[in-house]
């Protein structure tokens, strides 16, 4: 997937003005966080779970050599093939001639996320192959041509009624010519086209949720069992992961399942979960003869040694995206990138780089929502402040931000000084926004006026104020 993360500030203006992806993004969120709320409500041992997964994760990432090493003997005692991949053009080249020494001329795909890290579509496509999202999100997206816009729902930026005019275009000529919005039709729709595309495809892709080290299998977790049609019914079956998804046994899969579908969806467990280890065997019904899995470093081994390493503990449940405002302002699109939301804002820049996308780690109110609802307590809040001081000491930023943080910082190392603006602002400001109370516009303020009024100062600054409150206190 192409990047358009260093055009962020475009990216956000066109997105706030798209009615339809609001109304969206409206119908999806409400849902996400109250299922949550009321999953971990019935979780007493909720934060107990938390707690061991955050050590599960910490011990593997102490040992991830041991357990990536353990994790490849086992898959290959079990008949898989595993290959490394430093770069996506490395995993890219890997996974395509797989395809091309199975002969391949089909390609069915389950959800991945590192499959769109290294953009492995556009390169199956350009060499020939045809590929078929099977996920019901992600075939969404292919038939409109775009990007997914959330990690575990990236068609959530579209209503019922632009899929339902998406399907009668495409799926007229096979019969289905009358247009529904109702979400069952809608699936059944698709399940009916897909289901002849997972019978003649040469080569199933899946992603990974977990790598289990002590079997060597991998897992999946999804609700509609795509991931299952497509591991199972092609002759090849090719895994695409980042090293950080291995864990060491069953028992720590099982601690981090229970928060994984509670904190994404609010179920308790997703409808599938399914283990794959290794190519189906002499007394197996079905299965890939061949199995491949291609594990993907891209940056993660320098994470694992640096102040980003708590990034490698995430387990892509998406709800940091769907607590957090800007993100539901905004939609996921206008990120530019595969990750979107608080853990993107963290991810893009560590994998693509401060120049390409040093505008993410701003789009942050710093309400800490993110942390709050992670299940693996990984500090977002923490790790864009440091971001944000990188991309500072970069002189990444832009003139206008570099030098209103230049004069915030020449007065507030003056204290006095400091006061004495503030209350010179206060008044200022008080005085013209008149009996009104409010600015409509206001110079060097415009991004916030563009849509709502700026409420004028209340009479007193925030430490005049907390010298009198603090004062009464004693
Ligand atoms: S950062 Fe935390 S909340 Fe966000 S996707 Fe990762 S695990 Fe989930």
């Amino acid at each position: 997937m192409h990047s358009t993360s260093n055009q962020f500030p475009t990216n956000v203006r066109e997105a706030v003005l798209d009615d339809q992806l609001r109304l969206a993004l409206g119908r999806a969120q409400t849902g996400f966080v109250t299922n949550r709320t009321n999953a971990i409500g019935a979780l007493p041992e909720f934060e107990a779970l938390r707690a061991a997964a955050h050590d599960v994760k910490e011990h593997t990432l102490a040992h991830l050599d041991f357990y990536l090493e353990l994790f490849e003997h086992q898959a290959t005692e079990a008949g898989a093939h595993v290959h490394w991949a430093a770069t996506p053009e490395e995993a890219r080249e890997i996974v395509l001639d797989i395809c091309r020494k199975a002969d391949a001329r089909t390609v069915t795909k389950g959800k991945s996320m590192v499959g769109e890290e290294i953009a492995l579509n556009d390169a199956m496509e350009a060499s020939g192959l045809e590929v078929i999202e099977t996920d019901l999100g992600e075939y969404i997206i292919q038939l409109s041509g775009e990007p997914p816009s959330h990690i575990i729902a990236p068609a959530i930026h579209k209503t019922r009624e632009e899929i339902g005019d998406l399907f009668v275009r495409h799926h007229a000529e096979l019969g289905f010519e009358e247009r529904t919005t109702e979400a069952p039709e809608l699936v059944s729709q698709a399940r009916a086209v897909l289901r002849s595309e997972f019978q003649r495809a040469d080569v199933g892709i899946t992603g990974a949720n977990f790598l289990v080290a002590e079997t060597g299998s991998s897992v999946i977790v999804t609700n509609e069992g795509n991931g299952d049609l497509s591991n199972t019914l092609p002759r090849v079956h090719i895994v695409t992961a980042g090293i950080e998804k291995v864990v060491p046994s069953f028992e720590d899969l099982s601690t981090i399942l229970r928060l994984l579908a509670r904190s994404a969806t609010g179920q308790e467990m997703s409808a599938y979960t399914t283990v794959s280890t290794g190519p189906r065997r002499q007394d197996d019904q079905d299965g890939p003869a061949e199995f491949h899995i291609v594990l993907l470093d891209n940056g993660r081994s320098t994470m694992l040694g640096g102040e980003f390493r708590d990034m490698l503990r995430c387990i892509r449940c998406g709800a940091c995206l769907n607590h957090c405002p800007v993100y539901n302002s905004i939609g996921g699109h206008a990120y530019g990138w595969v990750y979107p939301g608080p853990m993107g804002s963290v991810l893009t820049p560590l994998l693509l780089g401060l120049d390409e996308a040093h505008h993410l780690p701003n789009a942050c109110t710093m309400n800490g929502r993110c942390e709050q609802v992670c299940p693996m307590s990984i500090p977002l809040p923490r790790m864009l402040r440091a971001l944000r001081n990188r991309e500072f000491k970069r002189g990444l930023g832009t003139h206008r931000s570099k030098l209103a943080l230049a004069l915030w910082s020449f007065a507030a190392r003056r204290p006095k000084l400091y006061h004495a603006l503030s209350r010179l602002a206060m008044t200022t400001l008080g005085w013209l926004a008149g009996e009104r109370g409010a600015f409509p516009w206001l110079p060097l303020a415009g991004g916030w006026t563009s849509a709502r009024d700026l409420p004028a100062p209340e009479g007193e600054t925030f430490q005049a104020r907390w010298r009198r409150i603090a004062g009464k206190g004693r």
